[in-house]
């Protein structure tokens, strides 16, 4: 059989389309059988982890991609550097633990969550991100279209589930149920990670049910690394730089700001 056809019914696509600069540069390098097969497959690697990880990041739905060294922690000096060096690292993804991401607005909650989950793409993991309220719509939806199970399935799948955004939006008895049926899904299974403007304490507020939050906090928490965001909104700080909100002791004004 023709090399061509071999590496096409191989689906050695990365490598097809680069056979002849790496048959070259072999050549004038003068590579060893052994050297150049293992650059050959490199390159056909290399290629299929790139569409995976384009395909990963894709299905993730991020509505924005940061990265952690796009991460400014001097703005930011309650971060402790150790704790995302360990979270970068994944190890809590392969142990099916959470992260809580706690702080008010503007304090880059989103983009960590963001940039950790951008990290498991690269590691081969499924990730997908949704707000809460998102999540709570599309959970809803699918208890009155009777497909509730698979909606839940559907959730469950991806080993990390980025929740963004909960507190800004309390739920009802029946949200927080099947938000609750979500996290029993998951526990012990797969990550969430999840951002919150409101510390635990308010949290029987969210889910208007103390016996509900508790049992959602427990499991939340078993296996949790929490991180606490207290500085200053890096958003109004651009917009100080820009010159838009006066002196750093004027009033900030709370409409303003976007989540
Ligand atoms: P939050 O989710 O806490 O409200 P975001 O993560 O949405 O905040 O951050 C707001 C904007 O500011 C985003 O564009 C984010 O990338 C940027 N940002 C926030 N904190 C930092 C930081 N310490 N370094 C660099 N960019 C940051
Ligand atoms: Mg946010």
């Amino acid at each position: 059989m023709q090399l061509a056809s071999l590496l096409e019914k191989m689906k050695m696509d990365y490598l097809v389309l680069q056979l002849d600069s790496l048959c070259e540069q072999a050549s004038k390098k003068d590579l060893g059988y052994k050297e150049f097969l293992s650059e050959a497959l490199q390159t056909e690697w290399k290629g299929r982890h790139q569409k995976g990880v384009e395909s990963r990041l894709k299905m993730a739905r991020f509505p924005w991609v940061k990265s952690i060294e796009q991460f400014d922690f001097s703005f930011q000096p309650s971060i402790d550097r150790k704790v995302i060096r360990e979270l970068s690292g994944l190890g809590f993804v392969d142990r099916a633990e959470n992260v809580i991401i706690l702080g008010p607005p503007g304090v880059g909650k989103t983009h960590m969550a963001i940039a950790l989950g951008v990290k498991a793409v690269e590691e081969g993991h499924k990730v997908l991100f949704l707000t809460l309220e998102s999540l709570i719509t599309r959970l809803i939806r699918a208890r009155a279209e009777n497909r509730i199970e698979r909606q839940l399935q559907l959730f469950a799948y991806p080993k990390v589930l980025i929740i963004d955004e909960m507190g800004y939006l309390p739920m009802n008895r029946e949200e927080a149920g099947l938000f609750f049926r979500l996290l029993t899904r998951r526990y012990e299974r797969a990550s969430l990670i999840i951002t919150s403007n409101k510390s635990f304490v308010d949290w029987g507020e969210i889910f208007n049910d103390q016996v509900l939050a508790t049992a959602i906090l427990d499991r939340l928490l078993h296996h949790c690394t929490t991180l606490n965001i207290k500085g200053e909104s890096y958003r109004l700080k651009e917009k100080r730089k820009a010159g838009l909100l006066g002196g750093a002791n004027k009033p900030v004004d709370k409409t303003t700001e976007q989540h």
